[in-house]
């Protein structure tokens, strides 16, 4: 079985959110005043987000990427990714973690099956992390990037949110790290997401001014894309170790190419990051709803995905949904 949307596009990646609590305060990623939280209760259990995921992968669902929130502030979260893991059919797991908690996990994410790791990381400056993200928690993500290249974890992606003003001073060092180190340094275009303005609401950098900077190091090959890949285009500095990665959200939409649907922490299925259009899958799933009804709202969800989010177009200044529970 295959889930095709009304634009012909074969959805085959689930991206599920298994929080909306987070362990860091980026200041573009949290809104201003209080961060309202989900309670205990609205939050999909593990068994309830294992089934899900056993369906959606009956319905060839092929890649499953867990994110949150902070996937891993949520505990028990590696048996959870275990129980995944196993399911057959899946192709490929992947988590998305800033990195806090992550070298203690190493050895359990591993043996849970993962091998792709993105780390998010904005900066190479320690008081920069401190003031973008409200912790001194610099040095504790870098060993683990360190330790994690070291266990041979592969693709390593560092995702960079580029902000004018913010880390745009960074871009050739982080382009030179690629060189050196075997990691994919992804800049991704700040996108204004949110139901409220988060306390920084930088302007983004066009990819094609960030490519523009970096070919001033040196000539940028472009690499061919493979089956599991993203959104991002892909590139590489002659005799690097690492690649660069270029995502463009704003400037270049990848929506023709979407093969997405995301899983909130409260349960709802979302078929477009940047559409508000979301159908809950945690009821009917409590209130007894056999497989055969959850295919059917996996079908509905599918059919709901917009053609494009038409993010540069549309009037609203603010997008739906906060990131923290939608998940990235
Ligand atoms: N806590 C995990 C992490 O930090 O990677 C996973 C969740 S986080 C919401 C997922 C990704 O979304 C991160 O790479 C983060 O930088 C990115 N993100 C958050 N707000 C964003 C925004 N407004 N525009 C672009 N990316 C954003």
């Amino acid at each position: 079985m295959t889930l095709v949307d009304a634009f012909h596009r074969n959805i085959d990646y689930l991206r599920i959110s298994v929080t909306d609590r987070c362990n860091l305060r980026c200041l573009y990623c949290v809104p201003q005043g209080e961060l309202i939280k989900l309670k205990h209760q609205d939050i999909l259990r593990y068994e309830e987000i294992l089934r899900i995921a056993r369906i959606a992968i009956s319905l060839g669902i092929k890649k499953i990427r867990i994110t949150g929130g902070e996937p891993l502030v949520r505990k028990g979260i590696i048996s959870l990714i275990e129980s995944i893991s196993a399911l057959s059919g899946l192709q490929d797991i992947s988590i998305t973690t800033n990195g806090v908690l992550l070298l203690e996990n190493l050895k359990r994410l591993w043996n849970a099956g993962i091998r792709r790791l993105n780390i998010s990381l904005d900066t190479m400056k320690r008081e920069k992390y401190r003031h973008i993200t409200g912790s001194d928690k610099f040095d504790a993500v870098w060993t683990s990037i360190e330790k994690a290249a070291d266990m041979g974890f592969d693709p390593i992606k560092i995702n960079i949110v580029a902000m004018k003003n913010v880390n745009d001073d960074e871009i050739e060092d982080f382009g030179s790290l690629s060189m050196t180190k075997p990691y994919h340094i992804r800049f991704i275009e700040y996108m204004p997401i949110g139901t409220k303005p988060s306390r920084l609401r930088p302007e983004y950098i066009p990819s094609v001014e960030i490519k523009k900077r970096l070919e001033a190091l040196g000539e940028l090959e472009a690499i061919s894309r493979s089956a599991l890949d993203g959104p991002a285009e892909r590139y590489r500095f002659e005799g690097a170790k690492g690649e660069i990665g270029l995502i463009s959200p704003m400037t270049n939409h990848f929506c023709k190419a979407c093969n997405r649907l995301r899983l909130t922490a409260a349960g709802s299925l979302r078929p477009c990051l940047l559409s508000s259009r979301e159908i809950d899958i945690r009821g009917p799933l409590r209130n007894g709803a056999t497989d055969a009804e959850l295919v059917e709202i996996f079908r509905k969800a599918v059919m709901m995905k917009p053609s494009s989010h038409g993010m540069l177009h549309e009037k609203s200044e603010l997008f739906p949904g906060e990131m923290s529970s939608i998940g990235g």
